[in-house]
């Protein structure tokens, strides 16, 4: 995660209206206009495909996951909302015959799986953001991996205060090691590779991650 400053965090007053702003209001302002554009692209693309965002992105979320992270209850820690709501997408992805279920090796849980219809389903959705990627494209590697590295800390610090359930990244991950290395390109470590990790290198969905004790520094 990037370098804190000392002393007292910004305070986020109300916006100016010349937008003079403090840096941190304005990123927040930056970063809120950019989900609520990328929940608009999602409920576009989900409508065209006859579902709701929650159902498209339980969708790919299956079709994407692990067979031990394709439950309803996972699931519905991933996307924040309760397990009845994640349950009664599920049931409307099988009633569209899209999803169904599988009984686990361990014959106690069900996992989910996708239907043929729904793998093909799920291809055509895969590509729902690509408005943003392609805004993305275009921009220079380092700047983006000092975006990943800042947006990763505060994601870690949110997860560590509760306000966020699930995060599967580096910054929230008990064999990551903050700065312990001069390179300003790759400044943190993984303990479990025994790598230096490049900033542009970090994970946001790691399957090796494994949650820090809550309360550790990072
Ligand atoms: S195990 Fe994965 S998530 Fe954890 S620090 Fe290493 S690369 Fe990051």
């Amino acid at each position: 995660m990037p370098a804190r400053r000392g002393g007292p965090r910004a305070h986020l007053a109300p916006r100016p209206i010349d937008g003079t702003a403090p840096l941190d209001r304005r990123l927040l302002d930056a970063i809120e206009r950019l989900g609520h554009g990328l929940r608009a692209q999602s409920q576009r693309t989900a409508r065209t495909a006859g579902l709701t965002p929650l159902q498209q992105q339980a969708l790919l979320a299956v079709a994407r996951h692990p067979v031990q992270r394709r439950q309803v209850g996972a699931l519905a820690a991933e996307f924040d909302v309760t397990v009845p709501t994640m349950s009664d997408a599920v049931a409307a992805l099988e009633r569209k015959g899209l999803m169904g279920r599988t009984v686990a090796a361990d014959a106690r849980r069900r996992t989910l799986a996708l239907t043929e219809a729904g793998a093909a389903t799920s291809a055509g959705l895969a590509a729902w953001d690509q408005p943003a990627l392609d805004a993305l494209g275009d921009l220079d590697d380092a700047d983006k991996g000092a975006a990943l590295d800042v947006l990763l800390s505060v994601i870690g610090d949110l997860v560590r205060s509760g306000e966020i359930a699930v995060a599967r990244t580096c910054t929230t991950c008990q064999h990551f090691r903050s700065h312990k290395h001069d390179d300003r390109s790759a400044p943190h470590h993984c303990a479990l590779l025994d790598l230096p990790l490049q900033r542009t290198d970090l994970r946001t969905d790691c399957p090796e991650h494994e949650l820090a004790p809550t309360g550790r520094l990072q």
